[in-house]
């Protein structure tokens, strides 16, 4: 049989069909991954299949593959800092829920979780929400954004959870697809689930309620069948992505126009920052590269390499 993980509590895993049956699972012998040294075997997310079996008449799955991941989330162990941690596999897009105020979101906020999110090879959709709060001005910058970032190929929409403004746009592009939400505390992440579908019991508040008392939780992804045939997968305590491991030259192909401006770089290996003949200053010149996004990119390439092994997530 073939199905995908819902939940994971240790050793056991909730395995639901497409049919629609659910079994709890494990697994027989040992997983090796290529690749990737972590302390799950198996992640919510993940296609496997699995063997049916039966004690004392209790049926149970016994997972003897895992199919190919198209991409995965991790965390470092918190005990063991050479390994990690999968999250959830098989993301086929996060919400990146944006204010402008109230809590404000920075670009620079914005543009590091992109840059994770391109390392992942998750694609994100930008949502400036609380547009019904917004003066003129406000909504003139949500205007800027949306364009700066749809030019370099993100689709961003201005929402409103609280009075259900475009929230239809977000569940048409929600449709049979698996999807996260992102973004600050108190951006509105709950209330836009909230109106996406009523009565549906997310963890993510309790626990970063909890958070604030400055405990320490542990992150356990879950997935969610939504009525109108799409999934989410909620992970409570987290609000975005840090900076994954990566080298320095790495950062820029994460930044999709510069990784298109790179071949004309005078070096192929360009920094794009005190390098002559380098074709993205010459773009930054031009105003054809958003400034906001130079700083951004120059502000991660300048941190030292420490910070990139910090913890990859934010709350
Ligand atoms: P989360 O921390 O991201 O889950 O944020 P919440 O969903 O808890 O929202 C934080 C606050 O913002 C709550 O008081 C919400 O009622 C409010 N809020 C969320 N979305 C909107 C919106 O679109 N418009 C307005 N006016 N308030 C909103
Ligand atoms: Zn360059």
């Amino acid at each position: 049989m073939t199905g995908t993980v819902y939940k994971s509590t240790g050793s056991w895993y909730t395995v639901n069909t497409d049919l629609g049956a659910s079994y709890q699972c494990r697994i027989k012998g040992k997983f090796r991954l290529k690749g990737i040294k972590s302390t799950n075997p198996i992640a919510v997310g993940d296609h496997v299949d699995f063997e049916l079996e039966t004690n004392n008449d209790v049926v149970t799955g016994v997972i003897h593959r895992i199919h190919d991941r198209t991409n995965y989330i991790i965390r470092k162990s918190v005990n063991l800092s050479k390994q990690t941690h999968i999250i959830a596999s098989n993301i086929d897009q996060v919400f990146l829920l944006v204010t402008i105020d109230n809590p404000p979101t920075f670009t620079s906020f914005i543009d590091r979780f992109l840059v994770t999110a391109e390392a992942y090879s998750i694609k994100t959709v930008i949502l400036f929400n609380k547009v019904d709060t917004y003066s003129n001005d406000t909504l003139d910058e949500v205007r800027f954004l949306a364009h700066v970032y749809r030019k370099i190929g993100y689709e961003c929409i201005g929402i409103s959870a609280e009075t259900g403004k475009n929230v239809d746009q977000v569940k048409a592009l929600m449709a049979d697809k698996v999807s996260m939400f992102a973004g600050h505390s108190g951006v509105g992440k709950s209330t836009l689930i909230n109106a996406i579908e009523t009565n549906l019991d997310l963890k993510t508040k309790a626990i970063s309620a909890q958070h604030q008392q400055g405990q320490h939780t542990t992150t356990f992804a879950e997935m969610f069948d939504l009525s109108f045939g799409a999934q989410i997968i909620d992970t409570p305590g987290i609000k975005g992505f840090g900076i994954v491991d990566m080298d320095k030259e790495e950062v820029g192909d994460y930044f999709p126009e510069f990784f298109k401006l790179k071949q004309d770089c005078k070096f192929n290996n360009c920094l794009h920052i005190e390098e002559p003949n380098c074709a993205v200053k010459n773009a930054l010149d031009k105003d054809e590269v958003a400034y906001s996004r130079y700083k951004s990119y120059v502000q991660i390439i300048e941190n030292d390499d420490e910070n990139y092994r910090t913890d990859i997530w934010e709350t």
